[in-house]
């Protein structure tokens, strides 16, 4: 009969002093990860959701009943069939890497729900767990619808186990801050840091232009998601402020850590989505200028009012926020069949003017190298748009070197540790080794496992079958070619 906020406090603050164990055993450091905050610093972690159990099963089951209705009514619609090649590239690539992360998140709530150091901060804890545990199962139902349009929504469920080379990259960055993480390092790497910083571009970003592709249905599953991602993410920032406190250069480094991990994995996965996969004519921001209003400004300006600083590597953020997502793509799609998607070179004339306004220095940095496939493409020369070397991949984001600047700065990084040589696209990856080398030492990429022969037989076959591609999913062009067409040269009339 109580109004909620006359119960709320007591509800969530159920928290007693332990008599039978030390506190110590019950909450090990290794899994709360409070470092130097005292115990009695939490009792100021407050979220300002206050959401109840009650609320939540309401809410949550209005969500999920109106995307299922969306769902069902697009089932029968036959939307799949029109909808344009390049675009359902985004959503093969989205559900692929993402579904496992949401399965994976599910395991870090958990962890919040045992281990974090408030009872506030496990009770929210929970809401989280369900929240992901739904995110997971939309994404494999929405994929099974699809199945049998196309065997790549497999990947929805297979991609995590899999060696995949950009799986692998997401796998290694959210096994080591998602659930390899303790509380406090969990909650500012990814509550605040990726579902904060990040994932708006994810969900919200990509939400718009699947509605303008006319992938409804595409759109309705991120928009479902996103709205959880938003209550969720915010108890990263009690736990921020707990920590500017009482120990605010771990929070700037980690922050500083993940914000770089997570800005070079959203690049390779959104900013390609955004720039080259959606048709052109339905783009609603290029990447760039999403990165700059949700990114750096929105959420700079929030870690400001907490007082975090902007990572150090400022300069270098910027300057790859130019060119990384560029490289990345022309990347991928020139080492298109080890995909499990089709890409969309997205250079057709057209394309290629939309990124020129958005990006002044393209043209002299990736147009001149796709002129080179073009002039390949165009003389039937189709060898030559395959690749036959693997590139060098960095240790800790595990993507190409070079692929974080432009085609004139394709300097290596590298630092020796216990006698092995490591690799790095940036300085500022090597600097995240070098803070903490035994975290990351031991640990082999992709091309390390290769020149230690672990991949057999050593050429593309070899390659393609370790890492679970079949001829049904392998990458091609999303287009087959038709758009270098255009660029050939006339025929010569015939006098
Ligand atoms: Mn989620
Ligand atoms: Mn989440």
């Amino acid at each position: 009969m109580l109004a909620r906020d006359d119960w709320y406090d007591i509800a969530r603050d159920v928290d007693w002093t332990l008599s039978y164990v030390d506190s110590k055993e019950a909450f090990p450091e290794s899994w709360s990860g409070v470092g130097p905050v005292p115990a009695e610093a939490w009792n100021s972690w407050d979220e300002p959701y206050r959401v109840t159990f009650r609320d939540y099963v309401r809410v949550q089951r209005e969500k999920e009943t109106g995307a299922l209705a969306v769902r069902d009514a697009l089932k029968r619609a036959n939307i799949y069939e029109k909808l344009d090649p390049a675009h359902t590239a985004s959503s093969q690539l989205h559900m692929g890497t993402t579904c496992m992360v949401e399965q994976m998140a599910v395991t870090m709530q958990s962890r919040f729900c045992r281990f974090a150091p408030s009872p506030r901060w496990r009770s929210l804890g929970v809401f989280g767990m369900l929240d992901e545990i739904r995110h997971a199962q939309l994404d494999l139902a929405f994929s099974h619808d699809l199945l049998k349009h196309d065997e790549r929504f497999d990947w929805c469920n297979k991609a995590f186990h899999t060696n995949e080379w950009g799986v692998l990259a997401v796998k290694n960055f959210f096994d080591d801050w998602m659930l390899n993480a303790n509380c406090i390092e969990a909650a500012m790497a990814t509550s605040l840091t990726v579902e904060h910083g990040f994932t708006n571009m994810q969900f919200v970003a990509l939400a718009a232009d699947a509605m303008e592709a006319g992938d409804v249905d595409f759109s309705n599953l991120l928009s479902s998601i996103q709205t959880d991602e938003a209550r969720h993410a915010q108890l990263g920032f009690p736990t921020l402020e707990v920590l500017m406190k009482h120990d605010p250069k771990r929070a700037q480094y980690v922050f500083d850590v993940s914000f770089w991990r997570s800005f070079r994995l959203f690049q390779t996965l959104t900013g390609t989505s955004m720039d080259y996969y959606t048709p052109v004519a339905q783009r609603k921001m290029s990447f760039k200028e999403f990165m700059l209003e949700w990114v750096v400004h929105h959420h700079e300006r929030t870690m400001k009012d907490y007082g975090l600083q902007k990572p150090w590597y400022w300069e270098t953020f910027l300057k790859c926020l130019d060119h990384g997502h560029h490289a990345m793509h022309i990347g991928t799609w020139f080492w298109r069949p080890t995909l499990f998607w089709k890409p969309n070179a997205g250079v057709s004339k057209a394309e290629r003017a939309w990124l020129n306004s958005k990006y002044p220095n393209w043209e002299d940095s990736w147009g001149t190298l796709w002129d080179e496939i073009i002039a390949n493409v165009n003389s039937g020369n189709m060898a030559a748009t395959y690749p036959e070397t693997l590139p060098a991949l960095c240790n800790i984001t595990q993507l190409p070197l070079g692929s974080a600047w432009d085609r004139h700065n394709l300097q290596m990084y590298t630092s020796e540790y216990k006698g092995r040589l490591y690799n790095f696209d940036s300085d500022v990856s090597k600097w995240i080794f070098d803070t903490e080398p035994e975290r990351y030492c031991g640990h082999t990429n992709v091309v390390d496992r290769f020149l230690m022969g672990q991949i057999q037989p050593m050429n593309l076959g070899g390659g393609l079958q370790w890492m679970g591609i079949t001829p049904e999913v392998m990458g091609d062009d999303a287009y087959a070619y038709k758009w270098a067409a255009e660029y050939a040269a006339p025929a010569r009339k015939v006098a």
